[in-house]
């Protein structure tokens, strides 16, 4: 546990703390509610817990996890971008999404990625240091407090930011089960969407530890040779393994899995890996989100166009495999899936 980041205690961790400095059992209580119902981070804000123990936490706690640096709006005002600069001096983003009565947030859980997917520009910064959980969770509560200011709530939050939560496994399920408490956020596990590159045996632990976050799984193509000329990952955990994993998670948890597959013109938006596809996850309980490439600046390829989208989507359909094209979102700051980096 790292020193210093108040997050990155458990309730159980802030008993034993505060049991240690001597003080009574319900003070645990009312800083783990100042921290996640009232969204509190700086011990001054803890006003119904005495000076002295609130000048202790300010020595043992001086900072919270992450300082805004940079903060971008998208022109129609929908998409937030906010740089987060972390204590060893690194920075991430998160984003916020505001589309109807959705308030989604897009949090991190490394700094740079291993994986190396040659579309993504975090991948493209290659892997600086996982995050902590407390950094994870800071992220959920900065804009958790930022809406409460306006009266609005998180309503979902999906791990697509940069880094590769299943290569950061403790840490991102253990920020989602502190997240998770009843007593505290009360942030339920369905409205966590985690996504991954597709790390077979996470997907196998995920699966037996039988959660009830979401689970989308990075595809991108649907054989082999271009799948990892696109993620080189797959080399160790080929399509048909990943594929092994999920129908065992489906059948074992019942959820339907989403395909996540970035279409690249004349790449993998064409009809033969579309059929190729449908031939792969036909009767699977699951679901396909495309998303027009966002383009970055390590990667030559382009974002397929509205024609070839269509019909890469109506062949799934004629399959009996649902697809939907997604919008993509908050271009014009680079806040779109795989443009984030810390730039
Ligand atoms: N590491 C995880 C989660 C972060 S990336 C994963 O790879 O799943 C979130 C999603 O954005 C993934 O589906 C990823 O493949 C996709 N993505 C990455 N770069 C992209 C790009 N340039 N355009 C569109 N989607 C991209
Ligand atoms: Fe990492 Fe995901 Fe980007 Fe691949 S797409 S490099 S796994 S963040």
């Amino acid at each position: 546990m790292a020193i210093g980041l108040i997050y990155n205690y458990s309730f159980s961790d802030i008993k034993s703390l505060l049991a240690s400095w001597g003080e009574p059992n319900y003070r645990a209580r009312q800083l783990w509610e100042g921290l996640y119902q009232h969204f509190w981070v700086f011990p001054k804000q803890f006003t119904d817990l005495p000076l002295p123990l609130r000048n202790r936490l300010a020595e043992e706690f001086p900072t919270d996890a992450l300082t805004p640096v940079n903060i971008l709006r998208s022109s129609d005002k929908q998409t937030l971008k906010t740089l987060l600069r972390l204590n060893d001096g690194q920075a991430i983003e998160a984003v916020l999404m505001c589309y109807a009565k959705r308030r989604t947030i897009c949090i991190s859980t490394q700094v740079g990625c291993a994986m190396g997917c040659v579309f993504c520009a975090t991948g493209q910064m290659g892997f600086k240091r996982h995050l902590s959980s407390g950094e994870i969770v800071a992220q959920v509560m900065y804009f958790a407090r930022l809406l409460y200011a306006d009266g609005e709530v998180v309503t979902n939050v999906v791990v697509m930011g940069m880094g590769e939560p299943f290569h950061n496994y403790e840490n991102t399920l253990s920020a989602i089960d502190r997240l998770n408490d009843l007593e505290g956020y009360n942030f339920g596990a369905r409205r966590f969407t985690i996504s991954t590159v597709g790390l077979v045996p996470a997907i196998r632990r995920f699966t037996e530890e039988k959660r009830q976050i979401n689970l989308a799984i990075s595809l991108h193509a649907a054989d082999d040779a271009l799948r990892s000329s696109m993620l080189p990952i797959n080399k160790p955990y080929p399509i048909d393994d990943i594929l092994a994993a999920c129908r065992d998670y489906i059948s074992v948890t019942g959820r339907r899995i989403t395909f996540e597959w970035a279409l690249v013109n004349g790449v993998n938006d064409t009809p033969e890996q579309a059929r190729l596809l449908a031939g792969k996850i036909k009767g699977l309980l699951c679901h396909v989100n495309a998303i027009p490439l966002n383009p970055t600046i390590g990667y030559a390829g382009q974002p397929t166009t509205r024609l070839r989208a269509n019909n890469f989507k109506e062949i799934l359909n004629n399959y009996g495999i649902p697809c939907t094209i997604r919008l993509r979102r908050g271009m014009d700051i680079q806040a779109g899936c795989g443009q984030l980096a810390s730039k």
